[in-house]
């Protein structure tokens, strides 16, 4: 029906009007289509029919219009403009005219409309007027608005994003369609990459695989494809990408491409990494810093913080450096602040493999604050340790000093009290003297005196000695004699039925025993040792042997007196040292330590062996040759220690 019109109204029909607006048909026709406005103009646009669609799509029941401009179907523009009648002018000239515009309500809303202006040609062959065919297309134009509207927005959208690539792919995987996002994440313009097979955003070890053609293959398949990968961009710089691929299909499910949209995740991939970096960087450091609390050694510290730092950096040359040691070249290090930072104790320097970042340097500065601390601290721990130490000395020196005070106050009554006991005696031998006649008992009495004598000038020459060890003033003069006969001759000496405090004397001394020695400073050792075992000997028996080898000669006085305390045992050779009681037995306290000191400027020992209340043995070696003379100084420097 509608074609029929369509053709009769391309050419323009030739109709008698009032004929063809009198046929029962073309009503009945006209009324029957709702969806189209069907209706007559005559040759000025007056309206001369009205049908059931053009009520409908108009609003307007018949006698409100018919009779009326078809003009008032236009909007106000049209009006103002003159088009209804352009558009009847055109038909009238060219048969026929089309379009598509907005035209009024009733209401005076407006509508989308499909317009079909025909003309009708009377049987004179003039224009009689004109069929109008009018659609009503808002509802599709709402549509097409709308689709266009969204893919206008999808398209702002698309482009808009910058954070996103997001572009289509044709069905081989060539790049169809590119937005800012992909051109800012993959470097290229899209002049550059339509085109061309996205494959070229993989590493070239994958697009070698063929993972590119497969992706897209489970794409096809699955109706999705999504990975966290590794990609390429156009400068060769790889980027760890979030990518989801998707099909496009038309109404008919046949495939188009496909939509990608791709992500860059390297930075929060990188955040991430970081994240667990820096854990165990922390973990690191305050392992170590416990480590550091506990260890007093320095160097375990040193030795477990380079350790560390290997180990979480991968590094193998880490070095700590001290003061003004140069890096390695290619180094990076940190400081080792010195307390108050005022100056470096030195620095930590690794040699990487590759560029260190932020944080490999703040870890790096954690374990140098580490090794400064427990610098600092040993430090600190040493000054304690000097300053204790000398704390101690300094209480040695302070009692050394005091106990030398008192030994020179105890020196001084004691040698007073030993020179004076000789002094009276002498005294008392020389008065009884002068009243002595009986020259017999003078000479004994003189006799006695002279042993006064030579008693004290033995005490004086004692301290002389003394005075001249420490001076290292000694002097010895080595000669070759018969130790054996020296030994008997003092022997014989102590048997004197004069001498005050006698002891049974027994000998068991070799034929001969030849050597080189000083003989005075000898007989001077077997005068203090024996007048020594007399003195504590207790009255009980006393045995001198002597024994010898090619090399040496061992002298031993034994007494089965008073014996010494294992605790005075050592002390005893020292000056002044005394271990009887004063008030029992008098003495100076310098036998022993003039003994020892002749007997070491011979290289030979002097050591005791004694019980206490059971006796004491004094045992001296000798080398039997000492034709060397020992350095004086030495020998002095050795007895004062
Ligand atoms: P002193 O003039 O006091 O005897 P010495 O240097 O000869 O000085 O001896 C030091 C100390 O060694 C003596 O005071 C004494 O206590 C102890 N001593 C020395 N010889 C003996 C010994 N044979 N028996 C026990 N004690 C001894």
């Amino acid at each position: 029906m509608i074609t029929q019109w369509d053709s009769m109204q391309s050419h323009g029909v030739h109709v008698d009007l009032k004929e063809l607006l009198a046929s029962p048909g073309f009503r009945a026709v006209a009324d029957s289509v709702r969806d189209y406005a069907i209706f007559l103009l005559d040759a000025n646009g007056v309206v001369l029919t009205w049908n059931t669609g053009a009520q409908h799509i108009k609003g307007y029941a018949p006698r409100e219009i018919i009779g009326q401009s078809f003009t008032r179907f236009y909007t106000e523009q049209d009006r103002a403009a003159g088009r209804p009648h352009v558009l009847l002018a055109e038909a009238a000239r060219n048969g026929r005219v089309e379009e598509e515009g907005w035209r009024v309500r009733s209401d005076g809303s407006c509508f989308w409309a499909d317009v079909v202006i025909s003309r009708l040609i009377g049987p004179d062959g003039s224009v009689v007027g004109f069929m109008k065919v009018t659609r009503d297309l808002t509802d599709r134009r709402r549509a097409e608005e709308a689709l266009r509207q969204s893919e206008e927005r999808l398209r702002l959208m698309v482009d808009a994003v910058t954070d996103y690539a997001i572009f289509m792919l044709d069905r081989q995987g060539r790049v169809a369609s590119w937005n800012p996002g992909a051109q800012r994440l993959n470097g290229y313009s899209a002049r550059e990459i339509i085109g061309e097979h996205f494959s070229r955003f993989y590493p070239p070890e994958h697009a070698r695989e063929s993972r590119p053609e497969r992706e897209l293959e489970i794409a096809t398949t699955i109706g999705r494809f999504e990975e966290d990968a590794w990609r390429v961009r156009k400068d060769g710089s790889r980027f760890w990408a979030s990518v989801v691929l998707t099909p496009v299909r038309n109404a008919e499910g046949t495939l188009l491409g496909f939509a990608k949209v791709t992500r860059d995740l390297t930075a929060r991939k990188r955040v991430a990494e970081e994240m667990v970096e820096r854990a165990r960087q922390q973990e690191a450091i305050s392992e170590l810093g416990l480590f550091a609390l506990r260890t007093p050694e320095l160097a375990l510290v040193m030795e477990r913080a380079v350790r560390t730092v290997q180990e979480i950096l991968h590094v193998e040359d880490v070095r700590v450096l001290r003061g003004d040691d140069k890096p390695p070249p290619g180094a990076r290090s940190v400081p080792i602040h010195g307390p108050e930072r005022l100056s470096d104790f030195g620095a930590l320097s690794v040699s990487p493999s590759r560029p260190l970042a932020a944080n490999d340097f703040s870890f790096l500065q954690a374990v140098a604050n580490v090794i400064a601390a427990a610098v600092a601290r040993a430090g600190l721990e040493e000054q304690v340790r000097v300053a204790e130490r000398e704390r101690i000395a300094e209480r040695g020196r302070a009692t050394e000093a005091q106990e030398a005070l008192q030994q020179r106050d105890e020196f001084i009554s004691v040698a007073a009290h030993e020179l004076r006991t000789p002094l009276t005696a002498l005294q008392l031998k020389l008065q009884s003297l002068e009243r002595t006649s009986n020259p017999d008992r003078r000479i004994e009495r003189l006799g006695g005196a002279v042993r006064q004598t030579e008693r004290l000038s033995r005490l004086i020459e004692r301290l002389l000695d003394v005075s001249r060890i420490a001076q290292g003033r000694v002097e010895m003069a080595l000669e070759r004699f018969d130790l054996s006969a020296l030994v008997r001759q003092v022997a014989d000496d102590f048997r004197d039925p004069s001498l005050e405090s006698r002891a049974p004397l027994q000998l068991d001394v070799p034929e001969r025993v030849e050597g080189c020695w000083d003989r005075l400073r000898l007989e001077q050792v077997l005068v203090n040792l024996l007048s020594n075992a007399v003195k504590y000997g207790a009255g009980k028996p006393i045995v001198v042997s002597l024994e010898a080898d090619d090399h040496k000669v061992r002298l031993k006085v034994a007494d089965r007196g008073i014996g010494i305390a294992p605790d005075d045992v050592d002390r005893i050779f020292g000056r002044f040292q005394r271990a009887a009681p004063i008030r029992n037995y008098g003495g100076l306290g310098l036998g022993l330590y003039i003994t020892r000191y002749i007997v070491e400027a011979h290289r030979g020992s002097i050591a005791v062996e004694s019980e206490l209340e059971h006796g004491s043995t004094f045992v001296v070696e000798l080398p039997r040759w000492s034709i060397k003379p020992v350095d004086e100084h030495e020998t002095a420097a050795r007895a004062q220690a």
